[in-house]
């Protein structure tokens, strides 16, 4: 289930892993794991136990409600700049949403219950994972807005941007259709989203692979929910 890769990165980073104390970072790193992850991979099904947290290097990982007809809602993404299970962090408690990798590469796979342990214990740990809770809050709500107010161009603006700010850098290998079930609409609302940014020179696509050549040209076509998400992370994570 779970392939072992050659570690090729430093575990700082994950932004979240780095600004844990010296102590509970050096313990962490005596059980994590480096796992290599690929686009679709189920991580976590809703009501399931989880116990294990991730800590995204490269990858990007959808937390996705699914309902019982099977539509399916993206609520957040996770990146380079947080963890995958806070339930579990929490309370030790099952996942009330499934996890689905959105773009592959790396990440570190951790026990949920040392964590656990260092949150209920360390003044620190629990600082941190409260400053998080408030800008992952933030991201969800400013998410459910934009998918009720705004254009499928701004939308997917502010998609692709999220995507590539918590992958680190690089390339994103996402399908319009993963677009589409990601945002929640019509894949040929998509594609015709797409091909208008393309057309403006913003990003390029080839098989799946999104590039984007324009960051500022994205940015100044997507609505206020961006800077605002970017913004909430920037805070929280400056008085850590
Ligand atoms: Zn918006």
């Amino acid at each position: 289930m779970w392939v072992a890769s050659p570690r090729r990165l430093e575990a700082t980073a994950n932004q979240f892993f780095a600004r844990l104390p010296l102590d509970v970072r050096f313990e962490l790193e005596r059980h994590l794991e480096y796992v290599s992850l690929s686009v679709g991979k189920g991580l976590y099904e809703r009501g399931a136990q989880a116990h294990h947290l991730l800590l995204p290097l490269t990858c990007v990982v959808g937390l996705v409600n699914v309902s019982e007809d099977g539509a399916s809602t993206l609520v957040a993404l996770v990146g380079a700049e947080g963890l995958v299970g806070l339930p579990a962090l929490l309370s030790g408690r099952v996942a009330s949403v499934e996890a689905l990798v959105c773009t592959p590469g790396l990440a570190m796979r951790v026990p949920a219950e040392l964590l656990r342990q260092a949150f209920v214990s360390d003044p620190a740990v629990q600082k941190l994972v409260h400053g998080y809770m408030q800008a992952f809050v933030a991201e969800m709500i400013e998410t459910a807005h934009c998918a009720r107010h705004h254009g499928t161009l701004q939308q997917l603006s502010v998609l692709i941007l999220r995507a590539n700010d918590k992958q680190g850098s690089g390339e994103l290998l996402l399908t319009h259709e993963r677009l589409a079930g990601m945002l929640g609409l019509r894949r040929e609302t998509v594609s015709h989203a797409a091909q208008a940014l393309q057309a403006r020179g913003l990003f390029t696509y080839r098989r799946g692979h999104v590039h984007v050549t324009d960051r500022a040209g994205l940015e100044s076509v997507a609505c206020g929910c961006y800077a605002r998400i970017q913004r909430v992370y920037r805070d929280v994570y400056s008085e850590s």
